[in-house]
């Protein structure tokens, strides 16, 4: 049985858009078929906003491996692309993080789903909410939009229109 996993990924370092579609290309290739996209959205950069706008995506993938495989391929794929892991907050040519993997709930040292701050970032919610707008979170019980309503964030999360 194929497994349904959630995933946001994000750029704010060079050509972010081409950044998320080779991002995306990989993914095809390594985890599995890419069964939906939402549309990028140019969003505020958390926690240093002296740095570069985000870019940022969440589509659903269909695939075989299991969460810590899934895991291991995601590094993989951001460590081909050129990510260099240095400091918390500092720009990124690509970040894959792992929002949902089926409704499972999942805490091992090296992950945790449902990803634990995605319920407080619109840059995950907005995206989210365009493509699964009714997808309950498994362990708050709300689903996308409602979660988004009760989101604190503020920072700034606008689609963009890509030709
Ligand atoms: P960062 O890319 O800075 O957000 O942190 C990546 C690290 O967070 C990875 O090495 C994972 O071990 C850990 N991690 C924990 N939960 C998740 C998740 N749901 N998705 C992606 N990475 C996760």
């Amino acid at each position: 049985m194929p497994s349904f996993v959630y995933i946001l990924l994000g750029s704010n370092q060079g050509n972010a858009v081409e950044n998320l579609k080779n991002a995306a290309s990989l993914i095809e290739e390594k985890l599995g078929n890419i069964v939906q996209f939402s549309s990028y959205y140019q969003t505020e950069a958390w926690g240093n906003t002296q740095q570069d706008p985000f870019v940022n995506q969440v589509i659903l993938v269909q695939t075989n491996n299991s969460p810590l495989a899934c895991l291991a391929i995601n590094l993989a794929i951001e460590e081909s692309m050129g990510r260099v892991r240095k400091e918390k907050w500092e720009p990124r040519v690509i970040d894959i993080d792992i929002l949902y993997y089926n409704n499972e709930l999942i805490e091992l040292p090296e992950l945790t789903v449902p990803h634990p701050h995605m319920a407080n970032r619109r840059f995950t919610l907005i995206p989210l909410a365009e493509i699964a707008p009714n997808l309950i979170h498994p362990k708050l019980g709300l689903n996308s939009v409602e979660l988004l309503k009760i989101c604190p964030d503020t920072l700034e999360v606008e689609k963009m229109i890509v030709k």
